[in-house]
């Protein structure tokens, strides 16, 4: 009987917690925010996925509940954020500023005037592959072949379309252009259906990493002529891609030499300050936790994820920084 009795108030109690919790989660709300990335053996994959993990460990502070989704790259997340599709995106710093400008893949859009930025990530490079048996050595080799230029919906495909426009290529006469998901494309480099592709990412990639470790040999291409790019283009910069130390598969002994741009993180105006000020505090607050989530962030410092910004940092984001001394 006491036993009975003890168990009952036990209940009793169990039933009381239970309904005070399910009435103070009913109160907080939570907010889901879903972030664009792009293909899974990208860099944005995970990417978004470090972003997520850090604001959805404070969800008893903040109820937000970040979800990343794989998506077919810049383009396409900036379009999506700015139609009310998505909250956040990872997007190309070039591609960051034509939709800012209304120039590009925006020009029968116009300026995106509610695009946001939040911050910049990683450096990514553009880079072309080919196979060794492909005979392809420079840009002009690749007259006649089968090249992936990249999706409509990525940020690469213009990087590709400048780069051969720069070396006097024509993408729509000179070969066979393919307009495939970056993902599908070493694969297709192994099956002998493909003899080289564009690629804008930062580094190391899965991507690169699994064109580079089939039984068909690959190699990197320099990217040359870049000097009139980057005097037309603001958001391009010289770079070198370090092949050597990342994927020892590729068949080059030296490191590449191209151009680059930054991956950023965006948003739009109408996502709320507290999520933009959340998100934006977790990956600050916790620098050092969240440049271990992955090896491209080795050389991120608070102050340069500042850089390579072409929209208004959204105000939430700015609230932080200015908090923190950042601006
Ligand atoms: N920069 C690529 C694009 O926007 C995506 C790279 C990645 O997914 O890491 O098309």
């Amino acid at each position: 009987m006491k036993k009975l009795l003890i168990f009952s108030i036990a209940l009793l109690f169990g039933i009381a917690l239970f309904a005070g919790v399910t009435s103070s989660t009913a109160q907080a709300k939570t907010t889901f925010v879903t972030i664009g990335t792009g293909g899974i053996t990208g860099v944005y994959y995970p990417t978004g996925g470090a972003i997520a993990k850090m604001v959805n460990k404070k969800r008893k502070i903040y109820h937000i509940r970040a979800t990343v989704e794989s998506t077919g790259g810049s383009v396409f997340n900036i379009k999506a954020i700015m139609a009310g599709d998505m909250d956040f995106g990872v997007a190309q710093s070039d591609r960051q500023y034509q939709a800012w400008n209304g120039i590009a893949d925006w020009k029968d859009l116009g300026p995106q005037k509610d695009l946001r930025a939040v911050f910049s990530i990683h450096p990514e490079t553009v880079d072309l592959i080919a196979a060794v048996d492909a005979n392809i050595n420079s840009m002009q080799d690749l007259r006649g072949k089968r090249v992936n230029i990249g999706n409509i919906g990525s940020g690469y495909r213009k990087n590709a379309i400048d780069a051969l426009v720069a070396n006097g290529l024509d993408y729509k006469k000179d070969f066979h252009a393919e307009s495939l998901k970056a993902a599908e494309a070493p694969g297709l480099i192994q099956d002998g259906r493909l003899d080289a592709a564009f690629y804008t990412v930062g580094h190391p990639s899965g991507y690169y990493k699994e064109a580079t470790a089939g039984r068909r040999k690959v190699k990197f291409i320099p990217i040359t002529n870049i000097e009139s790019l980057l005097k037309k283009y603001p958001y391009y910069a010289k770079a070198v891609t370090r092949v050597t130390k990342f994927y020892p598969g590729a068949a080059n002994d030296k490191d590449v030499p191209t151009f680059g741009v930054k991956a950023t993180f965006v948003t739009s105006a109408k996502t709320p300050d507290n999520v933009v000020y959340a998100i934006v505090k977790e990956v600050f607050d916790n620098f050092e936790a969240f440049k271990k989530l992955h090896p491209a962030y080795a050389y991120l410092t608070k102050k340069n994820m500042l850089e390579g910004l072409s929209a208004p940092i959204h105000p939430g984001a700015m609230k932080y920084y200015k908090e923190v001394g950042l601006k």
